[in-house]
């Protein structure tokens, strides 16, 4: 039957999933991306759905009708959230959901890091020889992983981590409740000086604010050890990338693996030092990018914002 009128209205802002985009249809009437009428979105949506947008305030005062937002993901920081608490707008992300899939490409770049599965691809694919004496990787059996953060992503690299490897797990979260460490038996609990030093592989799963801008910077750096490596797949900036690529290139750390950056995509433009010294290993933003938790992510939006 037909119940078009009864439904809500949701404007999606930015493409979604195919079938995630089936199951919203199901729920709301659906002003696709691609619908001249989400040009007026400001003026009429009172929902609207998104992934990638940014939301600036001017943009959110301008929405004068807006009461939700349902935002794909887990990052809110390209939403102006002062600007949807004072006009009490909803905004409704969807946490833990791609977890799994961010925590598996923390391993990936761990080990094309650890191994220099990249750097040597690429001296393949340019048809240079690349001699086995040339090449010299880390173990990472039994080493100890370092986690800033140890929400939904943190506590699924401990998971990870610890069946690949047998790690060691230390971590640094100073909003987890006691009663929360306890449900994490093989994971101790630390100041994170002491993660910074102890890690073999340091990786951050915080969100970026003024506090963790620049969370691990070349004075940290300093007190890693030499083989150590940095992860970083939770926002660009939270590691500094200018003092990444002098310890690299002094040897202060082994290498580091970035999943996101201070300037998304990342170019060669501005990352090329960083890339040259072949211990440094990129990728564009790609956490979640896989077609399972994309359309996984995208439902979960959905499902939330009708609730
Ligand atoms: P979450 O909210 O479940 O966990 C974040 C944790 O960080 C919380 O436990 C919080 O207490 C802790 N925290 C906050 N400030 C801290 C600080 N200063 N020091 C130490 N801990 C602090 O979020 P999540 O799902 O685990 O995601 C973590 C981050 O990963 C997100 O904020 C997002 O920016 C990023 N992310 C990246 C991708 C990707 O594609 N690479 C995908 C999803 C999320």
């Amino acid at each position: 039957e037909d119940q078009g009128s009864t439904k809500p209205t949701v404007y999606m802002l930015d493409k979604l999933h195919s079938e995630a985009t089936k199951h919203a249809q199901c729920l709301f009437n659906v002003v696709l991306p691609s619908d001249p009428e989400l040009q007026n979105w400001q003026q009429n949506a009172e929902f609207i759905l998104m992934k990638s947008s940014s939301l600036s305030a001017e943009e959110i005062n301008k929405a004068q009708r807006l009461r939700a937002i349902g935002k794909q993901g887990v990052g809110i920081d390209r939403i102006d959230a002062k600007a949807c608490q004072s006009r009490g707008i909803d905004i409704i992300n969807t946490p833990g959901v791609n977890a799994t899939a961010v925590a598996e490409l923390v391993l990936a770049l761990t080990m094309s890091v650890a191994r220099e599965i990249a750097s040597v691809h690429g001296r393949l694919v340019q048809d240079q020889q690349v001699g086995k004496e040339s090449c010299s990787g880390l173990i990472m059996t039994g080493k100890t992983i370092g986690l800033v953060g140890m929400g939904n992503i943190g506590k699924a690299v401990a998971r990870i981590f610890k069946g690949a490897f047998n790690a060691k797990i230390v971590a640094y979260d100073p909003y987890m409740p006691a009663s929360a460490w306890g449900e994490l038996p093989h994971v101790r609990a630390s100041t994170v000086a002491e993660v910074i030093e102890t890690a073999d592989v340091l990786s951050v799963h915080v969100p970026l604010t003024p506090s963790t801008r620049d969370l691990v910077g070349y004075k940290q750096m300093l007190n890693m050890k030499p083989t150590a490596i940095i992860i970083n797949a939770a926002r660009g900036g939270i590691v500094n990338e200018l003092d990444l690529a002098r310890a690299v290139k002094e040897g202060v750390i082994w290498g580091a693996g970035l999943d996101c950056h201070e300037e998304e995509p990342p170019t060669k433009a501005r990352y090329e030092a960083l890339w040259s010294s072949g211990r440094i290993v990129s990728t564009p933003h790609i956490g979640a990018a896989t077609a399972q938790t994309q359309m996984e992510t995208a439902k979960a939006a959905v499902d939330l914002l009708y609730d």
